[in-house]
């Protein structure tokens, strides 16, 4: 029988030709070896770094107050303890923004936490307080607006009603604009 000269790689879950590894030994492909390794040495530091880039280019193209640091998108990784502020698991956190900055929302730490990529691919940029009552258990919840609550240096029972306020002056704004091009039309019309 010939020999087949392939490996399974278990962690990109391809099967791969056998120079494509270090040695016959390694579970892992030299590609993802290389990649794991690049992750490694991309220290805290840089992700939050990046992270913070990366927001304040997105608060650049819509247009709203960024003053959020690459220091404060370490610390909300870091007081989160490796935690997603939505539904508590363990994993590589992403910077969140609570209230979109898409919807008009400041790129501002009282408006951040750190949440796992799934659900921050899952809520987007909808909206969320729907977001809290369907999608986050009450502990999870709960926690998250208590901390918000000090980052915003207001009493608990308020954090709620800021929000609602927030989201309220935005659809506001945004029905403003639309009948101001309703009358754009009629005009010209
Ligand atoms: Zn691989
Ligand atoms: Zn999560």
């Amino acid at each position: 029988m010939r020999e087949m000269k392939t490996k399974h790689c278990s962690r990109c879950d391809q099967t791969k030709r056998l120079k494509e590894f270090y040695n016959p030994g390694r579970h892992y492909c030299i590609a993802c070896e290389r990649q794991s390794a690049k992750w490694r040495m991309h220290s805290k530091a840089n992700i939050a770094a990046t992270a913070a880039r990366n927001a304040a280019k997105k608060a650049a193209k819509f247009g709203v107050y960024s003053d959020l640091t690459a220091d404060d998108v370490a610390y909300l990784f870091t007081i989160s303890g490796g935690r997603c502020s939505y539904c508590n698991r363990l994993d590589r956190l992403t910077l969140e923004h609570l209230l979109p900055m898409s919807k008009g929302h400041p790129n501002t730490i009282s408006n951040c936490t750190a949440v796992c990529a799934r659900c921050n691919q899952e809520k987007k940029d909808g909206d969320f307080l729907d977001f809290l009552e369907v999608r986050l258990r009450h502990r999870e919840a709960d926690e998250l607006m208590h901390q918000v609550a000090s980052r915003r240096g207001v009493p608990y029972r308020n954090v709620l009603a800021e929000f609602v306020e927030e989201q309220r002056q935005w659809n506001n704004e945004r029905i403003r604009k639309i009948m101001a091009g309703w009358a754009a039309e009629e005009a010209t019309g």
